[in-house]
């Protein structure tokens, strides 16, 4: 006898569903939320699929906040304690002209002709509690062998919508799940529907992928896909380095293969911009190596050229100022001094603050670790030793800039120094002197600084 499959539904999917049944209509969870509960995890958000036309829906819940996500579409979203519900009409699509959008969607009254749209087998399951699990496609074995395949025939989905290229390559990375060869063959067959899709699903997808779990054998192992994304790759997969592997043993890595298995010494990020900012400069701060190379250009620094490659790819990913900033910052001071002293962590700390210069060791951590060479592993220690500086240096709330510095500017007006320009210099100074641990962080000795600088000056 077939298992029952049980999902816990939270109330208010319950509640959907309920209302839609009682009026006659069926409606069931789907997607990703099945995809996810099945495995176990906690579904992000939940999707609902029902063959009541939008305008049904957003009249059976009139008496709750409903908005517009996409009526063409079919997709209504219900409000249900300050969470949406995103609902939509059983449908089909018509025609892919553009290798993105559909030009046609038409509503069905067949969920299995909803579920045979979905891109992969284990995001094309629906479930309610009256009907189970509806799984048409293998959805379950494909999940149980963790495989991600296309619903279809693989080709004519990848061509009809290249994102879905992406999304696979994303699930791949994020779930740990392999790529079914068919459907591996059918996106490699497809990679120039890549050029259509914005720039913004793009890179929402592609920073999604390289903080996945598995993003390194991804990236490795279908770095011609990434190339289309990213042509300025290519010549990291054709420069070698060798390194000694920790048996002494001399090997040898394309570069692209070196910054791709850097990125599993990324911790996670609370905050998710810093945590793409540093995977990016790790997977990208060679770029410029090869080009060197290649062009024999000695007057221009590794790492200032790696950052202006990088940045001209985070610009057409479209990417916010800050993001692109902190990535860039991050790859021209790859090879920044590394000094073992508070001092030299305190002049980090006032020229980056804090955010940057904690990404910045990190960043160095990554991308020294597992090098067995001597002068590289050397950098790595000092890297380590920098962050727990950093941490004491904040946990005790010792200056490293002008806020933590125990005289200000009125202290200085008070003392008769009225001069604007001069405060600030003198403010400076005395902070310089801070930051070496020349003079102690109290008022006395400071504005006793201060005076002596002032009747030098
Ligand atoms: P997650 O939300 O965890 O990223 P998801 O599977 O829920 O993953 P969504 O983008 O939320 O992804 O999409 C919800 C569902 O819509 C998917 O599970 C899939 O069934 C379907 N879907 C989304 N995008 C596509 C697409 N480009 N082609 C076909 N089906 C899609
Ligand atoms: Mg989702």
């Amino acid at each position: 006898m077939e298992e029952k499959i049980n999902i816990s539904l939270p109330v208010e999917v319950e509640y959907i569903i309920d209302m839609l049944y009682k009026n006659g209509y069926n409606c069931y969870a789907v997607g990703g939320c099945v995809r996810d509960s099945l495995m176990g995890e906690k579904p992000k958000d939940w999707d609902l699929t029902t063959d009541a036309n939008p305008e049904t829906v957003k009249n059976l819940f009139s008496h709750l906040q409903t908005v517009d996500i996409g009526m063409k579409h079919g997709t209504v979203g219900i409000i249900i304690n300050d969470k949406v519900y995103e609902t939509t009409t059983f449908r089909c699509e018509k025609g892919y002209g553009d290798n993105r959008h559909p030009d046609a969607v038409e509503f069905v009254r067949d969920v299995k002709e909803d579920l045979k749209r979905r891109d992969f087998t284990v995001n094309a399951m629906a479930y309610n509690r009256k009907d189970g699990l509806l799984d048409f496609f293998g959805g379950r074995r494909d999940l149980q062998y963790k495989t991600l395949r296309c619903v279809g025939d693989s080709k004519s989905r990848f061509s009809e919508d290249a994102l879905r290229i992406l999304r696979c390559l994303r699930f791949s990375s994020v779930l740990g799940f392999s790529i079914e060869p068919e459907t591996a063959l059918g996106m490699r067959e497809s990679v120039q529907g890549l050029k259509n899709i914005s720039a913004e699903r793009i890179s929402s997808e592609f920073f999604k992928l390289i903080c996945g779990k598995d993003a390194r054998f991804v990236l490795r192992r279908y770095k011609e896909i990434f190339k289309i994304l990213f042509p300025e790759i290519k010549p990291l997969f054709e420069t070698k380095i060798k390194y000694r592997d920790y048996n002494g043993v001399i090997k040898e890595r394309t570069l692209w293969q070196y910054s791709a298995g850097a990125l599993s010494f990324v911790k996670n990020y609370q905050e998710k911009d810093h945590e793409y900012a540093l995977r990016f400069a790790v997977l990208f701060h060679c770029l410029g190596s090869p080009v060197m190379e290649i062009n024999n250009i000695t007057d221009c620094g590794f790492e200032t050229l790696s950052a202006a490659v990088a940045e001209e790819i985070l610009l057409r990913l479209h990417c916010s100022n800050s993001l692109s900033e902190t990535a860039v910052a991050l790859i021209k001071n790859r090879s920044a001094d590394i000094s073992e002293d508070k001092a030299s962590v305190k002049r980090l700390l006032n020229k980056f603050g804090y955010e940057k210069t904690f990404l910045l060791f990190d960043f160095w951590q990554c991308i020294y670790r597992g090098i067995n060479i001597p002068e590289i592993k050397k950098r790595y220690f000092a890297s380590l030793k920098c962050s727990e500086m950093l941490y004491e240096i904040v946990r005790n709330g010792e200056c490293y800039r002008l806020r933590e510095l125990n005289i200000t500017g009125k202290d200085l007006i008070s003392a008769g120094i009225v001069d604007g320009k001069i405060i600030g210099s003198i403010l400076n100074y005395l902070l310089n002197m801070v930051i070496e641990e020349e003079v102690k962080n109290d008022k006395e000795t400071l504005m006793k600084k201060a005076k002596e600088y002032f009747l030098k000056n």
